[in-house]
């Protein structure tokens, strides 16, 4: 993706393909209007190019070649810069099917627009100064969002909360880096001593900043990407008794991911905000015989892949070799350890289990009877808000890209306090300052090179 914006129109469909009440076509670039104009018969005679900016117009789209008509729809005229991707933007909303969509697409194509690539308009508001890179990239997470918490903190980051934050701790480092060589220019050697005394604190000040953002981070990418949730035990233990029951009071979330080799297809379980994706889903539907196939093998490189493992044992039966095998997976791990078939007389010894369990939390459950899932559930969104809740007031990082760069930028300013310290010289300490200054400036993309925005933006969806 190396188009320089404003060069040429580009076009795409902005809506889901499949059948829908309204479908939208999006066109963005200097020719949209006339490209519009070549396709469109206004009921009232209106030409696009005539129509004001973000007035919306009735007609049909008619094909140039045939005079055929194609759909009957409204065309939407948004004039540069106001308009999302700050070029004039035309949006003709058509019916929803996908055969009216892709000839409409496919005249705008004839009409001299070129296919958008992923996110392509996204980058343009970006590159067109609409939206920085951290606002961009909350677009994507709104789209994507599993649940209320998840959008919620989206929705802050498009608004700005973090970028904010962020401007705001450049800006101060910004005004270190001024003093330090302010400071510089001077010939008296306490002047520098003076002022790297001054930044010495500023930096603490600013780096606790960075901790209280860092500190949303984990939280904040279990909200976007979801927490990677096995569940283990043996064959019969209510594997899939403890997934359906899940499944049923939680409204679950199934998310196609295109543009890999094979479709991906993932589902989430809202687990009071928390997407839960659960790990082999498949494997804990399916009946007891495959789990018993794969063993405590598979389940071993299930738990290798997750950030939480729900280990179930069966209370109504002692102690087995292959519950112990599957409790030997639990350390280095974060588990909830759950009893099973409490409904029934106790035979499990409680004691041993203990020696394996090791201070995590161990619940009585009965999914038969219902009993314990809320407290299940409970537990669960302890764990990952762990105090924090995504209430939309604080800006939240929810992205591991800006979590490294923030992480980063932190480091940098230890580093340049360890300078302070050893009584470097100036210039030493100016070099650090900087690079924390352009760590922070990858998250809102001042700072970031062509080969990361590219990966950002061939994320998204064609047409966004
Ligand atoms: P899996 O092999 O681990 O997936 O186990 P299943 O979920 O298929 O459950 C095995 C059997 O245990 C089924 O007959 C379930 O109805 C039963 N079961 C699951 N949970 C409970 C429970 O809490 N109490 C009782 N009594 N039976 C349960
Ligand atoms: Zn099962």
């Amino acid at each position: 993706m190396s188009v320089v914006t404003g060069e040429d129109t580009i076009c795409a469909i902005a809506t889901a393909i499949g059948e829908g009440g309204i479908g939208i076509i999006r066109i963005s670039g200097p020719e949209a209007i006339t490209i519009a104009d070549t396709l469109f018969n206004s009921k009232s005679g209106k030409k696009a190019v005539t129509i004001p900016s973000h007035q919306v117009v009735y007609g049909n789209i008619v094909d140039p070649n045939s005079q055929e008509t194609v759909d009957e729809v409204i065309l939407f005229v948004m004039r540069g810069p106001r308009s999302y991707t700050r070029e004039d933007v035309v949006e003709i909303h058509c019916h929803g099917g996908p055969v009216p969509l892709k000839r409409i697409l496919a005249l705008t194509l004839q009409q001299g627009a070129r296919l958008a690539e992923p996110g392509e308009f996204t980058k343009r508001a970006f590159l067109n100064g609409r939206l920085d890179l951290a606002q961009a990239e909350a677009v994507i997470d709104i789209i994507r969002a599993k649940t209320d918490a998840s959008l919620r903190v989206a929705v802050g980051n498009l608004s700005g909360k973090l970028s904010e934050q962020i401007k705001d701790l450049r800006h101060a480092i910004l005004g270190m880096i001024a003093q330090l060589e302010a400071a510089i220019d001077f010939p008296e050697e306490d002047i520098e001593e003076t002022a790297a005394a001054e930044v010495a604190r500023l930096i603490t000040r600013v780096s606790s900043r960075l901790d209280v953002l860092l500190a949303t981070a984990q939280t904040g990418k279990i909200l976007r990407d979801g927490l990677a949730t096995v569940i283990i035990g043996k064959p019969n233990v209510g594997k899939s008794s403890l997934l359906n029951a899940l499944l049923r009071e939680n409204r679950a979330i199934v998310t196609d991911i295109p543009g890999t080799t094979r479709d991906i297809i993932e589902e989430y379980v809202n687990i009071r905000g928390v997407p839960l994706k659960i790990i082999d889903t498949a494997g804990i539907r399916d009946t007891a015989d495959t789990v018993e196939k794969i063993g405590v093998e598979r389940a071993k490189e299930l738990v290798g892949q997750a950030d939480l493992i729900l280990l179930l044992l069966d209370s109504s039966s002692p102690l087995s070799p292959e519950d112990r095998a599957v409790l030997a997976l639990l350390p280095g791990r974060k588990a909830i350890v759950l009893i099973n078939k409490s409904d029934l007389p106790p035979r499990l010894e409680m004691d041993e289990v203990g020696q394996y369990t090791q201070g995590r939390l161990v619940m009585k459950i009965s999914v038969a009877q219902e009993e314990g899932l809320a407290e299940l559930e409970e537990a669960i969104a302890d764990m990952v808000y762990s105090g924090q809740v995504a209430q939309g007031e604080a800006a939240f990082v929810n992205n591991v890209r800006h979590a490294a760069a923030l992480r980063q930028a932190r480091d940098r300013l230890s580093d340049a306090m360890a300078t302070i310290e050893a009584g470097m010289p100036t210039d030493c300490i100016v070099v650090d300052i900087r690079s924390a200054w352009e760590k922070l400036g990858e998250v809102t993309g001042e700072t970031v090179g062509d080969d990361i925005l590219d990966q950002i933006f061939t994320q998204f969806c064609i047409g966004k």
